[in-house]
């Protein structure tokens, strides 16, 4: 997700502060788990229908009877321990007031039975399913959930806006296994993308009022007209997560660049369409070269309602219509696709390390202008910058709460606040990596991130993994570097 530009940090932070403190390739891969979706949204009563049938691989080490999904929509719900977005941004995100949504699960069944379910986690965030039987490592099981998803008047990632209704993290979707820690069961949270999930393959059948025009991750296999509805179906390899976004005003604009067609969705009577065509392009190309190919047919720009930036799923990314200026369009459109590969091929949990892909993501968006010298951004005014307003956050944070914590590497619950966030993941994100480029070098850092890109390609990945790519491409010790940042223990001068 794309939350601030690093110069406009500062006077959010002074102004808020007051409100704070209250704290794959391409083909279908037989070891992983496919979901079947059948999806159909009625716009009169606000509610997505959903029928999904997981066709579950254990891919772990361990034995299970019980399996357990995220119910992200549940976020959304007017009781939540935790508001979707923080009190500074609550105006921008309910135009029309408050409003809340939630997912019922109607029936969980397997070979016609029904199984026991419960809604679990700590705040209704999550399903929990008994299996009736052992699940063992690489054995299958096939469930099927019905599901109904009560949306939110929001411009959020899930909600109805003015000019689109955005359909992320709608659906039940399998929790991450980890020794020693279990499934994952994080809560949603107003800073950072609070999702982690493993790679899988979908087939997913949408109906919807023919009025929408539909951009989504995956390939289009076809799109029937009946009776004032379309029904659109997909099919997506090796993803990790699926979205869709309807709206009456999109107008869209595409080129096809090697074997990816990139689709820039705008609105109606935009006059930039082809810019914003052009930057997501030169993206793409830039980052094809510097870091490894996109292995996927379909990449969606998608100009929509949404209270941040911008945010990223698999083959389709979020774009914030509140921005005018091309350059800060052009800022959000770079930072969002170069999240396709620093969290969507490669992955990682991004509640507990976010700055391995908010960071990345931000470096590589610097990267891009450097690289690309006609966008006329200075790489080393954005490093002056990013020094400069992490400094200023330090100081005003000591100044204000007697003391600062930059440690980068912790759970998204685990800030404060969102500048606090903002600061540790994203500027420090930065400071980091242009640490270790310029201890390196730009050729053997670029070695470092194709190495990294290669090696865990479709999988997830930790610090120790990143940091074990970087020595072994560059054959440098970066760990104390790495540690000095992410532990919090660098003196930024
Ligand atoms: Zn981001």
């Amino acid at each position: 997700m794309k939350k601030k530009f690093l110069l406009s940090i500062i006077s959010i932070f002074i102004v808020i502060t007051p409100f704070l403190f209250f704290g794959c390739n391409n083909r279908a891969n037989d070891k992983l788990t496919n979901y079947q979706l059948n999806l159909e949204y009625d716009e009169v009563s606000k509610k997505l229908y959903g029928i999904e049938k997981i066709d579950y691989i254990n891919n772990y080490e361990n034995m299970f009877t019980s399996l357990y999904f995220h119910l992200y929509p549940n976020a959304f719900r007017e009781d939540a321990k935790h508001s979707v977005v923080s009190s500074a941004n609550e105006e921008e995100a309910y135009p029309e007031g408050k409003s809340y949504g939630n997912i019922q699960i109607n029936k969980v069944e397997s070979d016609n039975e029904l199984l026991n379910f419960e809604i679990e986690g700590s705040d209704k965030n999550i399903l929990k399913v008994d299996l009736g039987e052992e699940i063992y490592p690489e054995e299958r099981i096939i469930i099927s959930v019905e599901f109904e998803v009560s949306l939110a008047n929001i411009n959020h990632r899930l909600g109805i806006g003015k000019s689109t209704i955005n359909f992320g993290n709608f659906y039940p979707i399998a929790c991450v296994y980890e020794d020693g820690k279990g499934f994952s069961q994080d809560l949603y949270h107003s800073n950072g993308d609070p999702f982690y999930s493993e790679c899988a393959n979908y087939d997913v059948s949408i109906t919807f009022s023919n009025k929408f025009d539909i951009a989504s991750t995956g390939d289009m296999q076809e799109i029937v007209e009946k009776e004032n509805k379309k029904t659109a179906k997909y099919k997506a390899f090796n993803v990790r997560d699926f979205c869709f976004v309807l709206s009456e005003n999109f107008e869209m604009v595409s080129k096809t660049i090697g074997a990816t067609t990139v689709n820039y969705y705008g609105y109606k009577n935009d006059d930039n369409l082809q810019s914003c065509l052009d930057v997501s392009i030169k993206a793409l190309q830039t980052f094809n070269e510097l870091f490894g190919e996109y292995p996927y047919k379909q990449l969606n720009i998608v100009k929509s309602n949404f209270v941040h930036g911008g945010m990223e799923y698999p083959n389709l990314v979020l774009i914030s219509d509140k921005y005018q200026d091309q350059y800060d369009i052009d800022y959000v459109i770079v930072h969002e696709i170069a999240h396709q590969w620093w969290y969507g091929i490669v992955g990682n949990d991004e509640y507990n390390h976010a700055w391995m892909d908010e960071g990345l993501a931000e470096y590589s968006t610097l990267i891009f202008f450097r690289e690309n010298k006609e966008y006329g951004q200075d790489f080393n005014e954005f490093i002056n910058n990013a020094t400069e307003s992490y400094k200023l956050f330090e100081k005003v944070f000591i100044k204000v709460t007697g003391s600062v914590n930059g440690t980068m590497d912790r759970g998204l619950d685990e800030f404060m606040t969102e500048p606090e966030y903002v600061q540790c993941t994203y500027t420090k994100g930065v400071l980091l990596f242009n640490t270790i480029e310029e201890s390196v070098g730009e050729k053997k850092f670029l070695k470092a991130l194709q190495y990294y890109f290669k090696e865990f390609k479709y999988k997830n990945t930790t610090p120790a993994d990143m940091i074990y790519c970087f020595n072994k491409a560059t054959g440098y010790d970066l760990e104390d570097i790495f540690n000095s940042y992410i532990l919090g223990n660098v003196v930024i001068k």
